[in-house]
């Protein structure tokens, strides 16, 4: 018998946990169907996705290349396991990878999130210094940043560095070296912006020489601090960052899970700064937003400490039951052919600089502190005063209330605290950007029209 929309939205009260949410407070929003870029919750009602379902959807949904890809894989095979076999499908979209990502990056290995692509690069930048040709065991500790987001596992949060979700499981973590964030707005006051590369790069370069010997990795989200609030980094942050790591012997783990595949403009965000890390993580876009689907992409050198006999157990004691899935696979081999032949990167430029212009108005509003993009990327940070920064007290809830406005516009969006993240499919249309950007405009009056 089909539930009546009354009982999904009382089992979706009552049953269901949602990630980060407060179930006590969860209003059901129910999305039944989608096209394109548009989603259509069960009574009917279109939202354009503004987010792309959390920042993965990249061809729009109900793609027919991408839907295709997946029925026809349907008819090979479902699953295969990757401990120890593997499938046609999968080999082929890590020969594809290593074909897009930088030369030094020729192995891949499949995981299922975000998450995991992390935490499988952290295993394996720790296990590398164990038994490279001259190990350096000592090597052991990480670099991270604050108000990183790199996952919700535990290795992951331990390099993750946003207070209000980790500090609850601190006693769980293992510690890291912390740098403060590459900020740009509510930069040091005594910092001008053209010497604020530079001086967070001498604060790294500190941090190295003291501590060098220990340091395994450096983890950063290149170019965007993501769910920090869409913070972007000063231009040429991440060449000098890999520049220093090269420089002392320390591993660059990129997670591009949030930047890659497209949504800043180039295939990789690393490539905006001719940047070739040790690592590198994706997942998110990767499939195009339609399967769980993660790999890790390592140089040969890292690949090469892991060879020797079975007796030696040197191998990588690591893997997930569907890591490298073979229909996650098919569809994320679909969305790079997409990518070819829609010309996705050529078309985004446009909507890029249309978001661009949109977002000068945007800009000029009362409360809006700072604006940032970085391709079709941005965050707008709303604040209690212009000219100090103020923030607003988190509780207040002034994004999701800026958000819940934009739904009676038509546009779904979720927000980051005070940060309203727009970041909608690479297929979004001209006009369907207006509408987002013209939604958030009159979400954020109505979110601080008492203040004014
Ligand atoms: N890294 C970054 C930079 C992310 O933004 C996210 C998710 N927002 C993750 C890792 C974790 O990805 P997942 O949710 O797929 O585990």
């Amino acid at each position: 018998m089909t539930p009546t929309h009354e009982q999904l939205r009382t089992w979706d009260r009552e049953i269901v946990w949602h990630a980060f949410t407060q179930m006590r407070e969860y209003e059901p929003f129910i999305v039944e169907r989608a096209q394109g870029c548009t989603l259509v919750d069960i009574d009917g009602r279109e939202f354009i996705d503004g987010v792309s379902s959390l920042w993965c959807n990249i061809h729009g949904h109900r793609h027919p290349r991408l839907d295709a890809a997946i029925r026809a894989q349907l008819d090979k095979v479902a699953h295969v396991t990757s401990l120890g076999m593997s499938n046609p499908t999968t080999i082929c979209l890590a020969r594809r990878l290593v074909g897009l990502a930088p030369p030094e990056l020729g192995h891949v290995f499949f995981s299922d999130d975000g998450a995991t692509a992390v935490e499988v690069a952290l295993k394996m930048a720790f296990q590398y210094w164990q038994q490279c040709n001259s190990p350096r065991p000592e090597k052991t500790k990480y670099i991270a940043f604050a108000d990183a987001y790199h996952g919700d596992t535990l290795g992951s949060v331990s390099v993750g560095g946003v207070a209000r979700f980790h500090e609850m499981f601190r006693p769980l973590l293992f510690d890291v070296i912390r740098l403060p964030a590459p900020v740009v707005y509510r930069r040091p006051p005594e910092v001008p912006e053209s010497d604020l590369c530079q001086y967070y790069l001498d604060q790294l370069e500190q941090e190295l020489q003291r501590h060098h010997h220990h340091i395994a990795a450096l983890v950063i989200e290149p170019l965007v601090q993501a769910a920090a609030g869409m913070r972007v980094h000063p231009a040429g942050y991440l060449r000098g960052v890999r520049k220093l790591t090269r420089q002392y012997d320390v591993l660059l783990i990129a997670d591009e899970v949030a930047v890659g595949m497209g949504r800043t403009g180039t295939m990789l965000a690393c490539e905006h700064e001719d940047v070739s890390p040790d690592l590198l993580c994706l997942a998110k876009g990767l499939t195009g937003g339609y399967l769980p689907l993660a790999a890790t992409l390592s140089t040969g050198q890292i690949w090469d400490a892991f060879l020797s006999n079975y007796s030696e157990s040197k191998a990588f004691f690591h893997g997930h039951t569907y890591g490298g899935n073979p229909l996650g696979a098919a569809v994320a081999l679909a969305s790079l052919d997409v990518f070819q032949e829609e010309q996705t990167l050529s078309k985004l430029c446009f909507k890029i600089e249309q978001l661009r212009q949109q977002l000068t108005r945007i800009e000029q509003m009362d409360h809006v502190g700072n604006v940032r993009q970085q391709g079709l990327i941005a965050g707008i940070e709303l604040v209690q005063d212009r000219a100090s920064g103020e923030p607003f007290p988190w509780e207040e809830a002034r994004g999701m209330r800026a958000c819940q406005h934009a739904l009676s516009h038509g546009v779904w969006l979720r927000p980051l605290g005070n940060v309203i993240v727009i970041m909608p499919p690479l297929s979004i249309e001209p006009l369907q950007l207006d509408q987002i950007v013209h939604a958030v405009e009159q979400g954020i009056i109505a979110a601080t029209e008492n203040d004014m």
